[in-house]
């Protein structure tokens, strides 16, 4: 046994940690000095005092093997938000990534409302909202006329805490997570590469190149794919990875727009010729995305002055670009993974799904991901469920990626497509339809929400998932939501409980209906129940009055009964009976009880 290595992770005025691994070939002993105050205790402080900590880390030799709980390849935005949601679960991890630094691209440029309701949880969504924009209307222009403006600003009142699109350019969004993560105590090993890796039923042996050249072996219970379109455990893994390539040449550009319209709104502007998107960015910058013209599609890249000249005329409309900062030309492709699980591999986020930016969901959808993984893995991974438990990811994950992907799919070819009779159709049908009809539908509550369920990932469900149970005599109206569905939003008034607030953290909830009170046996029965599973479920009683009575009726609850809700906030299961055995039962099902 010899003390390979010493890292400082923590300088502050008030502390000084000290972690000093001393490792022999098999087994890793962590001890952690604790010089002035604990680590908990720090979550208050400022993040530049974080900083401190993470410039601190000294270099150690990294020839011998260790041991972690969980790998996560990655640090995009789908590493990230799963490395923080195991951070907050104090669950052993590493998260390693090839670059040096987040990404200073804009990328994905709208952060949708169930994100933000994720972000919520964790107590930064004011943190995007402070640096984001909320858009305030999309439209769309045709031959240079302005044919259609839809108002976005509040387009989900009443659904959700975060009622419209918010645009935060990756970048930022990435950063926030980083200062999260640094915040609880973690940090990202940058400029560590993942090689290769294989497993076996008890393990995963991986191969790292850090920045010197130097290679380490680490075994892993878990391995994480988060590493993007073209991700190395997807390939190492041989999961099919199905789909097209788009004939379609498009380019990105960020860059200067003058344009005739508000700087807040997203318009799609379209002619016979030429088809071009413009994304407002917070920095007075627009996000220009379009197809590449005729005469440039030979070649392999594209300069700013290739798009720029006669741009205004290919979309005859009155537009100029200006001082680019960035400019790339890709093929879009969609492609979904055959499995999002192999053993003891995961695959997440782009490495699972790619899709064309239609409807803005690719980043969304990965950190989403993030969310259904990361509480099932820390609960198996700190031996507090079943590991069956971990499927359910790759069934309630693989059907919401095919039908992104699906849908996406037929938007692009809709926006795209040079077939004369599809181009014909979009300059001359499209706009005239759409003006005749969205106006009314726009008004048209129904048709509004639908919209916006489907744009901000909120309606996503996991109505089929073997997690998603309901005892077959229970009795529940029709608008009451059912397990699979997310919790839905209660806009908190007066005299009213908030269900938001109820079921923030990272346990489960069991919101248990009581009426005007349980009787005796099931107040005992819930008794034993507390004392068995407190460590991961919340319990509420929620007792009938004025305050109460907007729950019971949102929730379909007659006289008594329960719905148990999971980390993530979708309902796991609900009853209109308060039967704590048939309840018991269900959880002896996956977790493991204290
Ligand atoms: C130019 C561009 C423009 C885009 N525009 C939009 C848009 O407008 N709207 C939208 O929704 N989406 C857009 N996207 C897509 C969006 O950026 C992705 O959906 C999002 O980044 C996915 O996040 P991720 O964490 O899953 O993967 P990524 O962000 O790709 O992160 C993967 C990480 O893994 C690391 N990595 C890969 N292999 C290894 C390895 N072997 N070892 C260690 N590290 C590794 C990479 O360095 C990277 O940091 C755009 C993407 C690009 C490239």
């Amino acid at each position: 046994m010899q003390v390979t290595r010493c890292i400082w992770q923590g300088f502050t005025p008030l502390s000084v940690f000290a972690y000093l691994a001393w490792e022999d070939q098999q087994t890793v002993f962590w001890h952690e000095t604790l010089f002035s105050t604990s680590l908990a205790s720090q979550k208050g402080s400022r993040p530049l005092t974080y900083h401190w900590q993470t410039l601190l880390i000294l270099p150690y030799n990294r020839d011998m093997s260790r041991s972690e709980e969980i790998l996560i390849n990655g640090a995009g935005p789908t590493g990230l938000l799963l490395a923080s949601q195991l951070a907050l679960r104090d669950v052993a991890f590493r998260i390693i990534d090839k670059n040096a630094d987040h990404t200073t691209q804009s990328r994905a440029l709208v952060v949708q409302a169930r994100s933000l309701e994720i972000f919520d949880q964790m107590d930064i969504a004011q943190e995007a909202l402070r640096l984001g924009e909320k858009a305030q209307a999309v439209g769309i222009i045709v031959n240079g006329k302005r044919m259609l403006r839809m108002d976005v600003s509040d387009i989900g009142e009443g659904l959700t805490a975060y009622p419209y699109l918010l645009m935060l350019e990756q970048s930022n969004t990435e950063k926030i997570l980083n200062t999260f993560l640094v915040q609880h105590g973690h940090a990202v090993e940058r400029n560590t590469e993942l090689l290769d890796f294989t497993q076996d039923a008890d393990s995963v042996t991986a191969t790292l190149r850090h920045a010197d050249g130097k290679e380490e072996i680490v075994r892993a219970d878990w391995l994480v794919g988060a590493d993007g379109a073209h991700s190395l455990v997807r390939h190492t893994l041989s999961i099919p990875f199905s789909g097209r390539i788009y004939q379609q040449l498009l380019f990105v550009l960020d860059c200067k727009v003058n344009l005739d319209v508000p700087s807040d709104e997203m318009y799609l502007a379209f002619s016979a010729r030429a088809l071009a998107g413009f994304f407002p960015m917070t920095n007075g910058r627009y996000r220009v995305i379009g197809m590449v013209p005729e005469a440039f599609e030979g070649q392999e890249t594209i300069t700013f002055e290739d798009v720029a000249k006669d741009f205004a005329e290919r979309l005859q409309m009155d537009v100029t670009l200006q001082d680019p900062q960035w400019i790339a030309m890709y093929h879009s492709h969609h492609r979904a993974v055959a499995a999002f699980r192999k053993g003891r591999c995961f695959l997440a986020g782009d490495a699972a799904h790619i899709h064309s930016p239609v409807g803005a969901q690719g980043m969304n959808t990965g950190l989403q991901d993030a969310y259904n993984l990361a509480w099932k893995l820390a609960l198996v991974a700190q031996g507090k469920a079943k590991e069956p438990l971990l499927d359910t990811y790759n069934d309630e994950r693989l059907p919401v990626a095919h039908n992104l992907v699906r849908t996406t799919d037929r938007a692009f070819n809709i926006f795209t497509s040079q077939n004369p009779l599809a181009k014909g159709f979009r300059v001359n049908v499209v706009p005239v339809v759409m003006q005749a009809v969205l106006p009314f539908a726009q008004k048209q509550k129904f048709v509004r929400q639908l919209a916006f369920k489907t744009i901000s990932e909120i309606g996503i469900h996991y109505r089929e998932s073997n997690l998603s149970q309901e005892d077959p005599q229970s009795q529940f109206p029709r608008h009451a939501p059912k397990p699979g569905d997310r919790v839905p939003y209660i806009p908190l008034q007066e005299h009213s409980v908030g269900i938001q607030e109820m079921v923030k953290g990272t346990k489960f909830h069991l919101v248990l209906y009581v009426g005007e009170g349980a009787d005796e046996k099931t107040q005992q029965e819930l008794h034993e129940l507390k004392k068995e599973y407190s460590d991961f479920i919340d319990f509420h009683e929620v007792v009938v009055s004025d305050k109460t009575r907007v729950l019971y009726e949102k929730f379909g609850i007659r006289r008594q009964g329960y719905y148990f809700i999971r980390p993530d906030g979708h309902i796991a299961s609900r009853n209109s009976h308060l039967d704590v055995e048939l309840f018991r039962s269900y959880l002896q099902r996956f977790l493991i009880k204290r």
